[in-house]
């Protein structure tokens, strides 16, 4: 029997995978079909690939890189619910991202550059690109860019996990949280870890308030800022500039 191939367009891939699902169940309705194809198709979103190829940039990832795709977000559907917290060179806010203007668009995490940091506008963007390539069930998933004041500033939209910080979150549940439950947070950022080491890169700032919560048993790492990546050529890195860094020595 022969077969179509897959679609280019990852996105309209999954969403007619799910169509077909044998079990009724599991097909989306009508209305989540609609709103999830308006999301793909109003005006300004597109996917952009990345004409070079990812290894030709200094951030690039060296080993097995993945496509490395900017979905745009539209800054008029972006609608700010609440903010989130402040790292090291932004801010990030919950927002919903909502193109049918009816409540039903998904709730997203929007990192934004602060205006006053504006010398880091490369690093964001170093940030922004690492992020983009990296796809592991412990690291917090990137979702793509949002463009405002016409293209002058950019935000980071990541998918949002509820429960916040790890080091917030401990504390609230200081009184039940068992061993074993830290215990598989543990191995999951060691997963997480291990899939940033496969790819040389460095996170450099690994801490319990860089490490973000979706639910009782999954943890994910985030912020990307200081991430490097080591050169094929290095076994260990070297600070060789000054700048913001968590290490000293
Ligand atoms: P960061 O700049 O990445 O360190 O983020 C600053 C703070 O914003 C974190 O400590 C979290 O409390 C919050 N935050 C960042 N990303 C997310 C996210 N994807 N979902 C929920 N909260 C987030």
């Amino acid at each position: 029997m022969q077969q179509l191939p897959p679609s280019q367009w990852t996105e309209l891939a999954d969403l007619i995978g799910q169509c077909m699902d044998y079990d009724s169940a599991f097909r989306p309705s009508c209305r989540s079909i609609i709103r999830q194809l308006n999301s793909l198709i109003t005006s300004d979103y597109v996917i952009l690939h990345a004409a070079e190829p990812v290894t030709q940039s200094p951030m690039s990832i060296a080993v097995n890189p993945a496509p490395y795709d900017h979905t745009l977000f539209e800054e008029r559907h972006l609608c700010y619910i609440s903010p989130l917290g402040k790292g090291n060179f932004g801010c990030v806010e919950l927002c919903r991202y909502d193109p049918l203007g009816d409540n039903t668009g998904e709730l997203v995490a929007v990192k934004k550059l602060q205006p006053n940091k504006g010398p880091n506008l490369e690093d964001f963007q170093k940030e922004v690109k690492t992020l983009s390539v990296l796809h592991c069930d412990y690291i917090v998933k990137y979702r793509g860019v949002c463009y405002s004041m016409g293209r002058l500033s950019m935000s980071l939209v990541m998918e949002y996990l509820p429960y916040g910080s790890l080091n917030g979150y401990v504390w609230t549940n200081r009184h039940n949280i068992t061993t074993r439950r830290m215990l598989l947070f543990a191995s999951q950022i060691c997963k997480g870890m291990e899939y940033l080491q496969t790819l040389r890169y460095i996170h450099r700032d690994l801490a319990a308030r860089n490490v973000l919560v979706a639910n009782d048993s999954l943890v994910k790492i985030a912020d990307f800022g200081l991430t490097k990546v080591l050169p094929f050529d290095k076994e260990y890195y070297r600070l060789s500039q000054p700048g913001q860094s968590p290490l000293f020595w």
